[in-house]
């Protein structure tokens, strides 16, 4: 079957009737409105009913189908933007993120606003299923843990290829930062890298938490030859934002942090895309909610999610609305390196 041709698929309307006839807890409301996980395909299904294309783009390590939903034109897109979410497991609010914001370029789409010509907007709400599913079991049992990884316990966004193994955080905290047995040995990065293959101008990937756009490179200091382009678009998501975050090469975030395998890295060297990513709001610790102090998810999740929400649509949306410049300065290299 040709990778590369989009087509309807079957086997969404059988997993969506699964998830009704098998509903999962959704977070206990003192977290905020976060979705269940059968909430996040619901939230699809009502993209598709207004015409977007949902495709399976592989199955996770405990066998879940991962979805992409792809809006707007497909046939001769003049750019090509791809937002994706939970490659870390307890990360919800970037899921609820890249939701707001599909849901928000469909409707700009269905309405023909005059930026979306020719624009394909393709999102991967969660790119950890199985990881989002263990996060909501363990809300529902009121036993909230530290969940990052698959189900393998891998770090997936360290198991990319680019610059696989480069930093000495694995080797220091492999507990935390496990990035696999071998570049893209995960289900989850495999399938995301052969999606990512079709070659996007630009994308974003959702995390949480601290309000900082991050673009590549993460494992050194040095720019890439595109940090201008990259720079410009980090400027202007944050001149969309009521609340604006701080923005720099990951690489130069910290002296001592370097990100191995990471998504951005991976599509700005492997596939040529302009690649960002967004550590969305400050986390929901609050000095005056002591349930919150020893609660993971608290810590990476905020309580009001619609707020949150809220001041980054706009500015993820940028990467769709914003003028295509030109194709990247990088070249990537041929496949098979
Ligand atoms: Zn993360």
């Amino acid at each position: 079957m040709n990778d590369r041709e989009p087509r309807t698929e079957p086997g969404f309307d059988q997993f969506l009737a699964r998830l009704r006839v098998e509903p999962d807890p959704a977070p206990p409301a003192r977290y905020g409105a976060y979705s269940s996980y059968a909430r996040i395909f619901e939230r699809l299904e009502s993209l598709r009913r207004r015409g977007a294309r949902v495709e399976c783009i592989g199955r996770s390590t405990g066998g879940e189908p991962m979805w992409a939903v792809r809006l707007g034109e497909s046939e001769r897109p003049r750019l090509r933007v791809l937002y994706f979410a939970n490659l870390h497991a307890q990360e919800f609010i970037g899921v609820e993120a890249a939701l707001a914001t599909l849901e928000r370029a469909a409707e700009r789409i269905a309405a023909r606003d005059p930026r979306y010509d020719g624009v394909e907007v393709t999102g991967v709400p969660t790119a950890n299923p199985d990881g989002y599913l263990q996060v909501v079991r363990d809300l529902a049992a009121g036993r909230p843990r530290f969940r990052r990884k698959n189900l393998q316990g891998v770090d997936l966004n360290r198991n990319f290829a680019e610059g696989y193994r480069s930093d000495w955080l694995p080797r220091l905290l492999p507990q935390i930062y496990n990035p696999g047995a071998g570049p893209l040995s995960e289900p989850e990065t495999a399938a995301l890298d052969r999606l990512f293959a079709r070659r996007f101008d630009r994308a974003l990937s959702f995390h949480s938490f601290g309000g900082w756009i991050f673009w590549p490179w993460a494992t050194s200091r040095r720019p890439s030859p595109d940090d201008d382009r990259l720079r410009a678009l980090a400027t202007a998501m944050q001149s969309r934002q009521a609340r604006p975050y701080r923005a720099v090469q990951l690489g130069r975030w910290s002296r001592f942090f370097r990100a191995g395998g990471a998504e951005i890295d991976h599509l700005h060297g492997r596939h040529g895309t302009l690649a960002l990513l967004m550590e969305v709001s400050h986390g929901g610790r609050s000095v005056g909610r002591p349930s919150t102090w020893l609660d993971p998810f608290a810590w990476f999740n905020p309580l009001d999610v619609r707020g949150e929400v809220e001041n980054v649509v706009e500015a993820a949306l940028a990467l769709a609305e914003s003028p295509k410049t030109q194709g990247t300065l990088l070249e990537p290299p041929a496949a098979g390196r």
